[in-house]
C-alpha cells in the first residue's frame, strides 16, 4: 500500500509568529512546513528592537532560541523561503483517481525542479521528495469558489536571485570592496551600508546579500573577485516554485503607520521628531549610532526627550484602534533613555496609559523614576525653534486644566501598527481582512488561519500565544478533513 504523504503548511512570513507556528505545528506533528519570508532574514520586526518588554532581554535572545528549535528538529522539517513571496494561490479542486497525495512539491515553473534555500537538508536538495510533481501528475487543478473542500492549495512563489550562496562565511571582504551604498533600511534610512551586506547580526540563513537595485553587476564584480569562497554568483537568477499546501497560515506582521501623515506633528520636517521604531535602532548597540541616543540634526546626545502617545492610533483620520504596545514601548524606551543618559528627562504626553495585565508594574517602574513626567493631553502641534532644532509642543495638560508649551530637544513619536497585506492574487477565494487590514481566521473552513499582527496588534507574548491557536487549528483542520 501507498504510504499516503501529506502537502506541506504554508507559512506566509518569517517573523515572530510565523516560525512559532512552524516549530509547533512540526513539534507536535509529522507535518512539514514552508515558510516565505521576503525579507532576505528570519525573525521579522522583533529583531530591529533594541530590547523587549517586559525582561528587557536582547531582541536576539528569543529569536536564538527559536533557531536552536529548528536546528534541533527533524532536519527538513521546515523549510525556508527567504527574499521570497507569493504571487498567486489557488485552491486545488479534486485528486485524480488513486488519491495518493504528493509530498514536497516544489519545482520550478519550467518543470525543471528548483534548487532548495540555504536550511533545507541536504539530502533533500533537488531529490525525488522535490521532483514528485515534475511533470504535474496526480494534481489536477481547477478554479473554484472558495468552498473549503480540504484538497488544499496550488501556490506561485517568486525567489530573488540569491546572489550569495551558503558558502558565505560572513567574513565582510566583499563589503570593504564595493563600491556603492544603499540605505540601510533595516535602520529605518538613518544609516547607508555596502551594496552588498549583511542585514544584522543575527541573520538567517547566516550570509550576505545583494541589493540588485543599487550594484553595478558586470561592470564592477569587485566582490565576486576578492571574495575566497566561491560565495558570490552575479549571474544567479530569480526562481519561480509551485508549491501545494494543505493549509495556510498567514504570519505576514505589520509596518510601521506611516508619521509623516500626522502634518501636526511635524516627522518628515523637522529631523528631531524621529518614531519609537527608529528609537529601537537609535538604542540599538549595532544601530546607527552604535547604542548612543543621539539627535539627528546635530548628533547631541539627548536630554529632554517626549514621546507622543497615539501618535496616528485611535484617530479616526489615520487608525482607528489602538496598537496595544505603543505605550508599553514608550515607556521602554522611556528606560532605555534614563539608562543610556542617566542626566536625561524624559517626558510622557498620554491619552491613558494601557500596560493590560501584569505589564502594570512595568508602568510602575516607569512612575517610580522621578526623571520620568506624565502629561496626560493629546499633542496639538509641534513647533521647530530653527536655530537650536529644539522642538516645542503645544498641548493641554488636562489635569491641570492648562495649555502647555513644552521644550524638547527630540521628539518620539509613539506611531502604531498597520497589518501587511501580502499583495497575492487569489482566484477563486479571498482573504477575510477586516476594515482595518487584520485577517482574523474566519476562513477556519477553508485552512486559512492567521497569527500575530497580521490578526490583530499585539505584543510578541500575545503573537506567540495566537501562533500555537494557529497552529492547533492547522492540526485539527487536517484531522477533520479526513474524517
Ligand atoms: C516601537 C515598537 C516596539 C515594540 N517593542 C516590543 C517589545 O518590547 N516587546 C514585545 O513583546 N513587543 C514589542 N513590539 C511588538 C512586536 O514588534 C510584535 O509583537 C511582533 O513584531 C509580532 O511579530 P509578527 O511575526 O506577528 O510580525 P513581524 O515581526 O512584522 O513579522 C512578519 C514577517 O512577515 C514578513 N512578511 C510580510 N509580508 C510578507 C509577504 N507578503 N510575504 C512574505 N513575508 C512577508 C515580514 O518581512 C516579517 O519578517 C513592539 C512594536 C513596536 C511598534
Ligand atoms: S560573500 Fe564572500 S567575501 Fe562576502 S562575506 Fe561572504 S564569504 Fe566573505
Ligand atoms: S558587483 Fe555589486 S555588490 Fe559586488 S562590489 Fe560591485 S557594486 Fe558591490
Amino acid at each position: 500500500m501507498n504510504k499516503l504523504k501529506e502537502k506541506p503548511i504554508l507559512i506566509i512570513g518569517g517573523g515572530f509568529s510565523g516560525i512559532s507556528a512552524a516549530l509547533e505545528i512540526t513539534e507536535a506533528s509529522s507535518k512539514s512546513v514552508i515558510v516565505v519570508e521576503k525579507n532576505p532574514y528570519i525573525g521579522g520586526r522583533v529583531l530591529q528592537m533594541y530590547k523587549y518588554f517586559p525582561k528587557l532581554c536582547p531582541s536576539f535572545c528569543g529569536f536564538e532560541i527559536n533557531l536552536r528549535r529548528i536546528k534541533s528538529g527533524d532536519e527538513g522539517k521546515i523549510k525556508f523561503f527567504v527574499s521570497s513571496e507569493i504571487e498567486e494561490i489557488s485552491e486545488i479542486q479534486q485528486k485524480n483517481s488513486g488519491e495518493q497525495e504528493t509530498g514536497n512539491n516544489v519545482l520550478s515553473a519550467e518543470g525543471k525542479v528548483s534548487s532548495l534555500p540555504a536550511d533545507a537538508s541536504s539530502e533533500n536538495r533537488g531529490s525525488a521528495a522535490f521532483n514528485a510533481n515534475v511533470n504535474g501528475n496526480g494534481i489536477n487543478v481547477n478554479v473554484i469558489n472558495g468552498n473549503g473542500n480540504g484538497n488544499g492549495y496550488k501556490v506561485k512563489m517568486r525567489q530573488k536571485p540569491q546572489y550569495v550562496n551558503d558558502n558565505c562565511t560572513i567574513c565582510g571582504e566583499c563589503a570593504k570592496v564595493c563600491p556603492e551604498n544603499r540605505l540601510n533600511d533595516f535602520n529605518y534610512n538613518m544609516d547607508k551600508q555596502k551594496a552588498i551586506y549583511i542585514t544584522n547580526i543575527s541573520a538567517y540563513p547566516s550570509k550576505y546579500t545583494i541589493d540588485a537595485e543599487v550594484c553595478k553587476f558586470d561592470s564592477c564584480k569587485k566582490c565576486e573577485s576578492v571574495c575566497r569562497y566561491n560565495a558570490i554568483n552575479l549571474n544567479a537568477e530569480e526562481e519561480i516554485f509551485d508549491i501545494e499546501a494543505e493549509s495556510i497560515v498567514v504570519a505576514s506582521g505589520w509596518k510601521p503607520y506611516d508619521a509623516g501623515k500626522i502634518t501636526n506633528l511635524g516627522f518628515g520636517k523637522y529631523k528631531n521628531v524621529i518614531t519609537n521604531v527608529m528609537m529601537e535602532r537609535l538604542a540599538s548597540d549595532n544601530g546607527p549610532t552604535g547604542g548612543k541616543i543621539l539627535r539627528p540634526s546635530d548628533g547631541k546626545e539627548v536630554k529632554n526627550v517626549a514621546f507622543v502617545q497615539c501618535a496616528g492610533s485611535r484617530n479616526e483620520n489615520h487608525l482607528p484602534y489602538c496598537s496595544a504596545i505603543c505605550c508599553l514601548a514608550s515607556l521602554k524606551q522611556s528606560i532605555y533613555l534614563r539608562e543610556k543618559n542617566p542626566e536625561s528627562n524624559s517626558t510622557i504626553f498620554y491619552i491613558d496609559i494601557r500596560t493590560p495585565g501584569r505589564y502594570e508594574k512595568f508602568y510602575n517602574r516607569a512612575l517610580s523614576d522621578e526623571k520620568t513626567k506624565f502629561i496626560k493631553g493629546i499633542v496639538a502641534n509641534i513647533f521647530e525653534d530653527e536655530s537650536s532644532g529644539d522642538l516645542f509642543l503645544e498641548a493641554e495638560d488636562i489635569l491641570s486644566g492648562k495649555k502647555i508649551k513644552f521644550r524638547a530637544d527630540m521628539v518620539v513619536l509613539a506611531a502604531g501598527m498597520v497589518p501587511n497585506q501580502p499583495a497575492i492574487k487569489t482566484s477563486n477565494f479571498k482573504f477575510d481582512y477586516d476594515a482595518n487590514g487584520f485577517l482574523f481566521s474566519q476562513n477556519d473552513n477553508l485552512g486559512i488561519f492567521s497569527a500575530g499582527v497580521a490578526k490583530n496588534p499585539a505584543d510578541v507574548y500575545s503573537s506567540v500565544q495566537a501562533s500555537t491557536g494557529a497552529a492547533l487549528s492547522v492540526l485539527q483542520f487536517s484531522a477533520n478533513k479526513r474524517g
